[in-house]
């Protein structure tokens, strides 16, 4: 059974001016698959996202999680927003028992389980330190640990990557598979950057301009860890795009 599956969705935002944001969009991805998915600015991927996470409804059409349709946000979707959205008054241990806590769980359970992933994205030794002194790609590492201190089943992840450098890029691109590899969640990760799409993922759903759909879905069976100059990676490259 698919883990998520997107049947025949619609999203039209009604305003001043109507715009059909997403039109028929179909989708299968299983447990423990690193699905991703890639199109042009504007083309609603994070439309689709947030459909995923339950933030929003589909005009038409419906999203299933495990078989069962998603009405609302739950605790089994994890969310990693582009612009990191840390509290910047809290530590970074804060940053994620906050959320914990409020959930009902343990200070001390919390401070553990938070120490674990804090641990798994090499930022040991940061504990106390505030979101403003970190590096953009240390943040991100935060809100992946904040995001995966939550045990989701399903981790979305909405261009995390997109605001970093180059070279932080590619790094963080390596630590989140040996951190998926760890875990192995459901991953859905959003960009519009199709070599990023190609060094990520088991299966890439590829999507037109607005409104979009997805023309394409390519599966990536390149083994890991995947290399940059890897011919059968600059292949693929060439030809499905
Ligand atoms: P992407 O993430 O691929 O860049 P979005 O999902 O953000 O695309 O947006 C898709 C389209 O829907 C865009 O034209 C955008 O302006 C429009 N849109 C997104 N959110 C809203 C909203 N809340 N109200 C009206 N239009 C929206
Ligand atoms: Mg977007």
């Amino acid at each position: 059974m698919a883990k998520i599956e997107v049947i025949g969705v619609k999203k039209v935002y009604e305003g001043e001016k109507k715009v059909v944001a997403l039109d028929n969009v179909n989708m299968n991805i299983k447990e423990n698959e690193f699905a991703v998915i890639v199109g042009p600015s504007g083309c609603g991927k994070s439309t689709l996202l947030s459909l995923i996470a339950g933030f929003e409804k589909p005009t038409e059409g419906k999203i299933l999680l495990d078989g069962k349709e998603v009405k609302k946000p739950a605790p089994d979707r994890g969310f990693v927003f582009q612009d990191f959205a840390l509290y910047p008054w809290r530590t970074v241990l804060r940053n994620i028992t906050f959320g914990l806590e409020i959930k009902g769980i343990s200070k001390e359970e919390a401070k553990k389980r938070a120490m674990k992933y804090i641990k798994m994205v090499d930022l040991e030794g940061f504990e106390e330190v505030y979101p403003h002194t970190l590096s953009g790609g240390m943040k991100q590492r935060v809100a992946i640990a904040r995001a995966l201190a939550y045990e989701p089943e399903v981790l979305l992840m909405d261009e995390p990557f997109g605001s970093l450098d180059a070279q932080t890029r590619k790094l963080m691109q390596m630590e989140l598979i040996k951190i998926w590899e760890k875990t192995k969640r459901t991953v859905i990760f959003v960009t519009h950057s199709v070599i990023e799409a190609v060094y990520l993922a088991d299966k890439v759903f590829v999507m037109t301009a607005r409104p979009g759909t997805v023309k394409g879905m390519i599966e990536i069976d390149v083994p890991r860890p995947r290399d940059y100059t890897d011919e059968r990676f600059l292949k693929i490259r060439e030809k499905n795009f």
